[in-house]
């Protein structure tokens, strides 16, 4: 009964339902998906770049 269930995927990008092997149900996808996890990843490193100069300005002042 559950085997429908574990056969099908989730699109990554479209979160779409579908039969096959991968992470996105169409090179479309997979292609759009790309593009903003690698936007996604850039946000996430000029954040975390903030964070870090934040913290290091933080421990210079309090050894000031
Ligand atoms: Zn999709």
């Amino acid at each position: 009964m559950n085997q429908k269930i574990a056969q099908h995927r989730h699109c990554k990008a479209c979160g779409k339902a579908f039969v096959g092997d991968g992470r996105y149900c169409s090179e479309e996808c997979e292609k759009g998906n790309e593009q903003t996890m690698r936007k996604k990843r850039r946000q996430l490193l000029t954040l975390y770049i903030a964070s870090v100069i934040i913290l290091i300005g933080a421990l210079v002042m309090s050894v000031l």
